[in-house]
């Protein structure tokens, strides 16, 4: 049973744009996170969490990602559904601890080896204990690290670089999401077109337009700048 509903729920993020899942080992998880950001300060007794990514050319339905929580429940299971708009967990640490990438120390985005830095991850369903069985450590960031020794391309045109005292230089969230509110990047991100990783996996304008907005609403929900952290606050969602 329990790898049957994996595969149903395989099916249905797939149907909905989402064609990587990977399983986590919570507790392993939360021992990497601070005391704020673990699964299990989030849901008591999460021993698991199934991870949903977009990373290929097909149109993405963000609804379908509600279908998965209910059914995890109805096959018998206590779960819980984590929004990105949240904020509450890394989700992007939680796509690498799934071996669906490793987070880029220069852009903070989760580096697929196949589609690079165009993958996103939709959500995460937290269940109570393993019923999955033991989770195996899927993790491919000790050996898949392509920002190492990268001239890194992905600076060159980005408004947002920050090079800090200790001389590391990165794209800061917070300043891409100002610049973007101020018209910047108003189509694509530059950082996504220029990595060499997954450049052969460039997405169809509609698509790219359409995630490169979702990334805006994301981050400003995030931030707590957007109209979604308003309207949650009004019709008193969590
Ligand atoms: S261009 Fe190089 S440094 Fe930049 S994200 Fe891609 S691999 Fe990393
Ligand atoms: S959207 Fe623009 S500002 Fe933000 S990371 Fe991409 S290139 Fe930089």
């Amino acid at each position: 049973m329990p790898q049957a509903l994996l595969l149903q729920l395989e099916e249905c993020a797939r149907a909905g744009g989402f064609d990587l899942l990977g399983l986590v080992d919570a507790h392993r998880f939360d021992a990497t996170q601070p005391y704020e950001l673990r699964c299990a300060r989030e849901m008591s007794g999460c021993g698991t969490v199934i991870v949903v990514a977009c990373g290929g050319s097909a149109p993405t339905e963000w609804a379908a990602l509600r279908e998965l929580q209910p059914m995890v429940q109805r096959a018998g299971y206590r779960a819980q559904f984590v929004e990105p708009t949240q904020g509450r967990l890394r989700l992007a640490a939680l796509g690498e601890a799934a071996g669906l990438g490793t987070v880029s120390p220069v852009i903070h985005r989760l580096l697929h080896p196949m589609f690079g830095p165009r993958v996103i991850v939709g959500g995460a369903v937290l269940v109570e204990g393993q019923p999955f069985g033991p989770i195996a450590d899927k993790s491919i960031a000790e050996h898949f690290q392509p920002c190492c020794n990268c001239p890194r391309p992905c600076l060159s045109t980005c408004p947002s670089v920050l090079a800090e005292s200790s001389g590391h230089v990165h794209v800061d969230a917070t300043r891409c999401t100002r610049e973007r509110q101020r018209g910047a990047c108003a189509n694509a991100c530059g950082v996504i077109r220029n990595c060499p990783v997954g450049a052969g996996q460039a997405l169809p304008q509609v698509v790219e337009s359409e995630r490169h907005r979702y990334e805006l609403a994301r981050d400003l929900a995030i931030q707590g700048r957007g109209v979604w952290p308003a309207i949650r606050r009004w019709i008193g969602w969590w």
